[in-house]
């Protein structure tokens, strides 16, 4: 297969052995003369792919399963900015506003109940990680964004928090090393880093959970019911999380998110490298280094005509999805766990071709 240098924002690119092994799953799963979407979820076969899938994550994020339940949902992660708050808040919610999905997370919480946003970087168009905030010690959770998709900002901290944190990790899970360990509850959409869309994955402190957690809610919307049933109580996306296995295997034969996370820093610093590098020809869209994400790349031309000259340039050398989102404009390049370097290096040769070009 002839594969382009995909810098889509998500869904995104996956390993190629996570492709092919489901390509193979999808025709005729373990020779048992049926596809894998053609099969029971309550099959031993598919229990077996959730089972591993589930000691995966854990292993991964060095977790033990006595301490946290996983749990592969439906619904996307904005079902979680609903479904966190009905289950854990009761008193008042402390949010960090870094962008478009943190501020759809605060909406939803609204909905719900006090919610106090004790840090912004709304004043300037989400640029920067706010890096200053007072957490209430009487609220339920504090919970924030650690990767900004849209702005291509990133927490190179964990904020140090007394009340239980809870974290959208859906566009940099996976990509670096942190202490898992502090979080009561992580969430993240799985069509980035580790698979296609359609699941996403829950990690969730039991006795969080246990001790603290609302109840009468709605029976999906309640996360017992889906730890109760391993994430079974009705059909899950068995093939997503086919594939999300698939992805985190590829992720251990890597080396580990240790290994992983060197490759990203790699490639973030060759592309931010270029951009600083440019006299100005290029402009970084965070000022701060130090708030730049390793996995979406955003950056400027002069004109919005020139980016989109850009943009247009870039396809003929089958460089594809740097288009910024439409909400912001400019470029981004998504570089997650499965862009290979070879990509970035594609990307950086064609900058300087285009710089060239059309330099003035
Ligand atoms: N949080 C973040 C950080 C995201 O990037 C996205 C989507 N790109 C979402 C939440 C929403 O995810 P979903 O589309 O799965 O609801």
């Amino acid at each position: 297969m002839n594969r382009i240098h995909n810098f889509s924002a998500g869904p995104a690119i996956l390993p190629l052995s996570a492709i092919q092994n489901t390509q193979k799953a999808i025709s005729n799963y373990n020779n048992l003369g049926m596809s894998i979407i053609e099969m029971s979820h309550r099959s031993k076969e598919i229990v077996a792919v959730f089972d591993e899938a589930n000691a995966n994550v854990l292993e991964l994020m060095n977790l033990s399963a006595d301490d946290y339940s996983v749990l592969f949902l439906g619904g996307g992660a904005s079902t979680q900015f609903a479904m966190v708050p009905l289950n854990f808040l009761k008193t008042k919610a402390n949010y960090i506003n870094t962008g478009t999905w943190a501020n759809k997370a605060v909406k939803e919480a609204k909905k719900v109940g006090n919610t106090n946003v004790i840090a912004s970087s709304e004043d300037s168009n989400f640029n920067f990680i706010p890096r200053e905030f007072t957490i209430d010690s009487d609220a339920d959770y504090l919970h924030y964004t650690s990767n900004n998709t849209i702005f291509g900002t990133e927490f190179d901290f964990i904020p140090e928090s007394n009340i239980p944190l809870v974290c959208d990790m859906s566009s940099d899970l996976f990509s670096r090393e942190i202490d898992f360990s502090k979080f009561d509850l992580i969430y993240a959409g799985a069509q980035k880093n580790i698979g296609p869309s359609g699941a996403t994955l829950v990690v969730i402190k039991k006795s969080w959970l246990n001790e603290k957690g609302n109840s009468n809610l709605m029976t999906m919307f309640d996360y017992k019911t889906h730890v109760k049933s391993d994430s079974m109580f009705n059909t899950p996306p068995v093939l997503p999380v086919y594939v999300i296995n698939e992805t985190l295997k590829w992720i251990k034969e890597q080396g580990g998110i240790k290994a992983i996370e060197i490759m990203n820093r790699d490639k973030a610093n060759h592309l931010y490298e270029k951009i600083e590098g440019s006299s100005g020809f290029y402009i970084p869209a965070v000022p701060k280094k130090e708030d730049r994400s390793l996995m979406n790349v955003t950056f400027n031309l002069k004109t919005p005509e020139l980016e989109q000259k850009f943009i247009s340039e870039a396809l003929k050398y089958d460089l594809s999805g740097l288009k910024g989102h439409r909400s912001v404009g400019g470029i981004r390049a998504s570089i997650y766990n499965a862009c290979p370097m070879l990509s970035v290096e594609a990307l950086v040769n064609f900058m300087d071709h285009f710089l060239h070009e059309n330099w003035s």
